[in-house]
């Protein structure tokens, strides 16, 4: 069970994650972000440390013990609470020393840098792991750094996955065998020597895969302050609903349109073992949240969700030198290399090819290169409208029924990928709205209840 920044920023936030993990009938393995906004803290202090300011360092340290410390207040218990309180001293002093030093030096290297971010899970799951106690649970805090075995590519670590696995089976395995519910930070590592190493922003999630891959869990709880994944973005379409299962290539694509509720490439050590990770709100304990699992059945039906990235520029790039020749399609897309512009949407014809691109900062470049071979226009304001669903392999029905939902738009591209698990198309931008609502209508509006107006979009 993984809880975000959001499900431990505050007292009462504990309080919901310690009666959602009492609610579990078996022991699981309990892993924490730091507390809302501390890692961006921290970071603030190592800058301030690299630039010679040892005393905000310190003042942005003390700050930190002083929000860490008023949450002890949710432990209860006089002597666990004093415990807890000793255990927090001494982290924040060991950090001053730390930010005390590097100011001196004025110089924070990226292995400095993990040692002064890490004290976030450090000092989270201390509290968290306090907090279960507290309420009665057999809790156990564990150093996270004892758990994750990594590299030394300090800030973007990559780990040892049989080293981590060998450390969890033989420390973490014996304790839930045994009843015990572990508790220990994300995010953190350390390599073989010992030395404190993070796995890069957001790496909590990409802890608990390794982490639930190396206990060979039956399940990766998520916990965050949504509903799951959504039909589409509330943005653009009125009563977005939770999807139920998404499959893991179904939530790539969907990344893809920014759906920021989970990144999938940090689940995957999870995923490539079959191990279905479960997105859920921690203050609806009870909704059923979004399961993301290796596959889920096509069949028939509608996509699982449409999705949608606007204010995209489209290039048109057609030469009669296209025809029955080879080469060309290397030609043109040398020059987006050239011009580090990535290219999302691609279509071709016979004789032409069509682009579309998010960053239009090199177009003027990218144009003039491409009109030495080819006859080029480009226009803004596009946009990409993508349904997205295994449904789309198997119901051979499906493409045409989500191009009829569009019927009377102008599309200026249609896309469906070899893979078949969506169908994107390109038109004016200033179209994409009705384009979204159309087929959310069409597709997801059959009488069920909406989700809850306050949930995140999938895109
Ligand atoms: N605390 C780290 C961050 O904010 C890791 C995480 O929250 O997943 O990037
Ligand atoms: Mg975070």
């Amino acid at each position: 069970m993984k809880f975000g920044g959001t499900s431990v920023k505050d007292a009462e936030a504990v309080g919901r994650l310690a009666r959602i993990v009492a609610r579990e009938r078996q022991p699981r393995l309990v892993v924490v972000s730091a507390l809302s906004g501390v890692t961006d803290a921290l970071l603030d202090a190592a800058r301030l440390a690299e630039a010679g300011d040892g005393t905000g360092a310190r003042e942005a340290v003390r700050a930190l013990h002083r929000r860490h410390e008023e949450m002890a207040a949710v432990v209860r218990a006089t002597e666990r609470r004093a415990s807890l309180l000793a255990a927090l001293d001494a982290l924040f002093e060991e950090l001053t020393a730390i930010v005390h030093a590097l100011a001196v030096v004025e110089e924070v290297s990226p292995r400095s840098s993990d040692a002064i971010v890490a004290f976030g899970e450090l000092a989270s799951s201390r509290i968290v792991a306090a907090a279960l106690e507290d309420a009665g649970l057999p809790a156990r805090w564990l150093d996270a750094r004892s758990l994750l075995v990594t590299d030394a590519q300090h800030g973007a670590a990559i780990p040892d996955r049989a080293a981590t696995g060998e450390r969890l089976r033989s420390t973490v395995g014996p304790l839930l065998a045994e009843g015990v519910l572990p508790v220990a930070g994300g995010f953190v590592g350390a390599t073989p020597a010992g030395i404190t190493t993070t796995l890069g922003r957001g790496g909590s999630d990409y802890s608990a895969a390794l982490f639930g891959a190396g206990l060979e869990a039956d399940e990766i709880q998520i916990w965050t302050d949504v509903d799951g994944m959504l039909t589409a973005d509330p943005r653009l379409v009125a009563g977005p609903r939770v999807v139920p299962r998404l499959s893991f290539d179904e939530a790539s694509e969907l990344a893809y349109f920014g759906a920021k509720v989970l990144h999938p490439s940090t689940i995957l050590p999870a995923v490539a073992l079959g191990i279905p990770v479960r997105i859920l709100n921690s203050h609806r304990p009870d909704a059923p949240g979004t399961l993301v699992a290796r596959s889920v059945e096509g069949g028939e039906g509608g996509p699982a969700a449409i999705a949608c990235k606007r204010g995209l520029t489209r290039v048109d790039i057609a030469s009669s030198r296209m025809l029955m020749a080879y080469g060309f399609l290397r030609r043109v897309f040398e020059v987006f290399e050239r011009f580090r512009t990535p290219v999302d949407v691609v279509t071709t014809s016979e004789v032409s090819v069509s682009v579309t691109i998010d960053d239009r900062r090199a177009l003027d470049g990218i144009v003039a290169e491409l009109s030495t071979f080819a006859d080029v226009s480009s226009e803004d304001g596009m946009a990409i409208v993508c349904a997205v669903g295994e449904r789309l392999r198997t119901d051979s029905r499906l493409a045409t029924r989500v191009l009829g939902a569009l019927e009377g738009l102008p599309l200026a591209m249609v896309s469906q990928g070899g893979s078949r698990k969506n169908i994107t198309v390109v038109l004016r931008d200033a179209d994409a709205p009705a384009a979204m609502e159309r087929l959310h209508r069409r597709f997801f509006e059959g009488g069920r209840a909406p989700a809850p107006r306050e949930t995140r979009a999938t895109a």
